[in-house]
């Protein structure tokens, strides 16, 4: 996972510089997303307004005010029947569902509460899956920043989606987007993508392909290949002692940066980073038909709900990367040379999350595999998925719960094994 003020980043991400391919947002004149996220960034003061009595919102805004606060921004949280007039003079931060605010009209901004959920220009969203977020436009003061939807869950995915702003408005149902748009100017997204896209069923996967694919690379995506996915599918459930997935996972094959960008809901990335694969919802995203990454994200799908959501990122990363190497021999050698040039750093930062796991570079991706494969080779399956069942801020916890020594001693025998290795990779050249 991946902070900044407010912004969560999710699941994979690999950075390198961009080539700005204009056509594709011209084309279906999509609005631009503001890179500079002013609201964000330059944003000293505000109050963060929550519905009365609900706790779990009042929990999320002070994850919120934390991150404000790390910015040195001063925030204050208030429930709504706590607000004074002079508090609307002043930037709002508006979160929880929209039906527990008795004043909607007061925060005035263009998202209208109806008796049934909520209303963006002519479009209506009454369904208790729906969700949005909405930030006032980049000149605009007092700054309003809303985090609502239409039941709680709903209002939650859209807490935790990867981006906040960019756009003023993004729509999401079941933490999909539906719906981007800044000022009058709103595309809905959904219905795009269904005319840009064709389906191709199989055994666990539904296969979305765009139609904007060169010849040569929609040939790639053949039976061959999706018989060859479904078996890598098959192994890695038994490997993990998973069960077979109950729903077919919805695979979406891009054939642009802009596409998989838009589509993905990873806004932020339409800001200078080569997206190759993203997990939004329920829903993957790739960019044209690469086996190992529609694997890797297939695995993100297939393991966390089986086991947990909120896991740490080093091993979230660590189980489809591990997978990846078991797939490609070369692969499994760049990460054991990456985990022997960096024996001497201490990995305990960046387990623990205190360290940004998506670096510049793939570093601790390729690490995590190789000491993700360490773990369950040396400890089993079953351990492995025990320490994994331990939430982000509990991991630490987690290696003495599950091996019964702390992380430190885990690392030293971990070093142990990568010199060993190393001593036999070489006598073997
Ligand atoms: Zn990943």
């Amino acid at each position: 996972m991946y902070r900044i003020i407010g912004i969560t980043i999710i699941a994979c991400i690999h950075c390198s510089v961009m080539q700005a391919q204009q056509s594709f947002i011209e084309k279906f004149n999509l609005p631009q997303v503001d890179c500079e996220l002013k609201f964000l960034t330059e944003l000293k003061k505000a109050t963060i307004v929550v519905p009365n009595d609900s706790s779990v919102v009042w929990e999320k805004a002070k994850e919120f005010k934390k991150n404000f606060m790390r910015a040195e921004a001063e925030v204050v949280i208030k429930t709504e029947s706590n607000l004074l007039k002079s508090d609307f003079d002043g930037n709002i931060f508006i979160m929880g569902p929209i039906a527990d605010y008795s004043h909607w009209d007061r925060f005035d901004i263009p998202i209208k509460k109806l008796k049934r959920g909520f209303k963006i220009g002519k479009f209506s969203f009454k369904e208790q899956s729906y969700g949005f977020s909405y930030v006032s436009p980049p000149d605009a003061y007092p700054i309003r920043f809303a985090i609502s939807g239409n039941s709680l869950k709903a209002y939650e995915q859209a807490h935790d989606m990867p981006t906040h702003g960019g756009f003023e408005y993004i729509v999401l149902q079941n933490a999909i987007p539906k719906l981007i748009g800044n000022g009058l100017h709103i595309v809905d997204l959904h219905a795009l993508l269904k005319s840009l896209y064709t389906y191709v069923e199989s055994k666990f996967a539904i296969f979305m392909i765009s139609k904007n694919l060169s010849l040569e690379e929609r040939e790639k995506v053949n039976n061959e290949a999706i018989e060859q996915y479904n078996k890598h599918i098959e192994i890695f459930v038994e490997k993990m002692k998973l069960s077979l997935p109950e729903k077919k996972v919805k695979a979406h094959i891009h054939a642009t940066q802009e596409e998989i960008k838009y589509f993905s809901g990873l806004f932020v990335a339409l800001c200078g980073s080569t997206l190759h694969g993203f997990v939004t919802g329920d829903e993957i995203h790739n960019w044209m038909w690469k086996e190992s990454t529609i694997v890797h994200e297939t695995i993100h799908l297939l393991f966390d709900p089986q086991v947990n959501n909120k896991s740490a990122t080093f091993l979230n990363e660590g189980v489809p990367t591990w997978y990846e190497h078991i797939m490609c021999a070369e692969e499994k050698e760049r990460g054991f040379l990456k985990a022997i040039e960096f024996i001497d750093y201490d990995l305990t930062s960046v387990i623990s999350g205190e360290e940004f796991f998506y670096q510049e570079d793939d570093k601790y991706y390729l690490i995590s595999g190789i000491f993700t494969g360490y773990m369950i080779e040396t400890y089993g399956v079953d351990k492995f998925k025990e320490l994994y069942r331990h939430e982000r801020r509990d991991i630490l916890y987690g290696f003495e719960k599950t091996y019964g020594k702390p992380l430190s001693e885990v690392l030293e025998e971990y070093k142990k094994w990568l010199l060993s290795k190393n001593t036999n990779h070489k006598l073997n050249q």
